[in-house]
Formats: structure tokens, sequence, C-alpha cells
């Protein structure tokens, strides 16, 4: 799988007795978690994996050398069941995937390690790392983190149509893969689908309702996607590339300096 992330940050690159002089309670581990689901006619199914590997990478690239932050390997399958019927989509149940999260939680705890940042690019998974972070704080005393691929950063240009309403193989990921790895994305195969307009929400969605009612992909949309990447270009991924990597950056150094704020 390509990955952004620069070799001295891969904890798999270490070996043990280098890992073993690593400072246990200061090094900060990060799991980024992606999926291995449809995306459209347009996208490779790798989409959302490939996302984690490149803000992850990106946001490396930014932090100063003497921080000791080091990425695990990239979990690539999440849970994206929402996605099953359509060929390609491979999905972990939601306790396989909280198992191999535990799993890894427990490893990193028996070497020594305190901190364990999800950096998670699928939605689906969202939930469950939401859990899974409160969980291994409570059975291991990890200090954990959850935050999403790009942190929140303000993704200039977009339309608040596509903010809204674009959830997937949407303007926003095919304008990264447009910038990071054009080979992958068929600009003659874009589709367009919207569950609601901006204007006019609708009470009854399956996302940002007044009530929301449990979806699969395959009863909303078609073709796989949920918003329009008809305006995606490299240029704005470029830029949106640079906006995520620099609000993950600071989001990654705000966890590596983390302590109890409410110390009673
Ligand atoms: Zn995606």
């Amino acid at each position: 799988m390509r990955t952004w992330i620069p070799d001295n940050r891969k904890f798999a690159y270490l070996n043990w007795k280098q890992i073993d002089a690593l400072p246990r309670d200061k090094t900060l581990l990060i799991l980024p978690t992606g999926a291995i689901e449809q995306h459209g006619y347009h996208l490779p199914i790798a989409m959302d994996t490939l996302a984690a590997n490149l803000f992850l990478g990106k946001a490396l690239e930014l932090i100063p050398e003497d921080m000791h932050i080091y990425a695990l390997e990239t979990v690539c399958y999440g849970k994206s069941n929402e996605h099953i019927g359509f060929p390609g989509t491979i999905s972990m149940s939601a306790t396989t995937y909280m198992s191999v999260l535990r799993d890894i939680g427990a490893s990193i705890h028996a070497a020594g390690f305190k901190k364990l940042l999800f950096f998670n690019c699928h939605g689906g998974n969202a939930a469950l790392n939401d859990v899974m972070a409160r969980d291994l704080r409570a059975e291991f005393g990890l200090r954990t983190f959850h935050m999403g691929g790009s942190a929140g950063a303000k993704m200039e240009g977009l339309s608040p149509q596509e903010q809204k309403y674009g959830f997937h193989a949407n303007e926003f990921e095919t304008a990264l893969l447009l910038a990071a790895t054009p080979d992958l994305v068929d600009t003659t195969a874009y589709t367009s689908n919207y569950i609601a307009h901006v204007d006019q929400p609708s009470i009854l969605s399956p996302e940002g309702g007044a009530v929301n009612f449990a979806w699969l992909t395959r009863d909303i949309a078609a073709s796989g996607v949920l918003g329009d990447p008809s305006a995606a270009t490299a240029e704005n991924g470029h830029k949106w590339i640079a906006a995520g990597a620099a609000k993950a950056a600071e989001a990654l150094q705000a966890a590596y300096h983390y302590e109890n704020l409410y110390k009673p």
C-alpha cells in the first residue's frame, strides 16, 4: 500500500533495542485506521487507507525531529458494512475491529508505552475508535486519543452543499487523489448523488436530520457516490492536503504534550 509516512517515523522500521530506548511516558504512538471499500466508479477501494497514509505522512513531515512520535502500521480494513453489496468492499465486524484495536493497545501497554492515538480516515470506524479510546484508557490506563485525518481543518473552496452532504467518493476525496495519486482516479467515470440539499434539509435523513435512519449505501446511492466529484481539482487537492496536514501536525503535538488538564 502506498504511504507518505517518512521512514524515520515508522515504528515498524525500528528494532526492539531502539524501541526499548524510547522514553515510555513521552512517546506518542499513532495507529492510522482506514478502510477497503467501494468508492464509486472513479476511485480505488483503498481511498480511505491512502488518505490516512497521506495526511499522517504529510503531518509527520511538519513535526520537530526530536519529538518521539511514531506511526504504527495502518489498519487497512475497517468496519465498512454500510458498503456491503458492492464488489471489493472488505469489512471487519464491529467486534473484530474493536478486538484488533484492543489487542494492539494491550501490546503497547505490555511494552510500557503510555500514549496511543487513533488517526482515522473512515467514517464507519469513528464511533468504534471513540469506544476503544475510552476502553483502553479504562482497561490499561493508556492515554488515548482519537482524531480525524484532517483534524477538522477548514477546506477553502469547498461548496456549502459539498461540505454538508459530500460524504463519500466526493469532491474532497477525489481532489486528494488527483493531487497525490492521479493514476488511481478515473476522471471519465464520475457520478453524483446527494441525499438532501443544504437549503432544504429533510427531517428524516440518513445523516444530519432531526431523525436519522440507519442506512446502507445501496439504499441511497446506486453508484456508491455520496456527493459530487466533478468539481475536484488537483490544485485544490494540494491545498487541502496542506491545510489538513498543518492542523493534524498541531493536533499531534498537542497530544504529545498532553497532561491531565483537570487535576483535582
Ligand atoms: Zn472514503
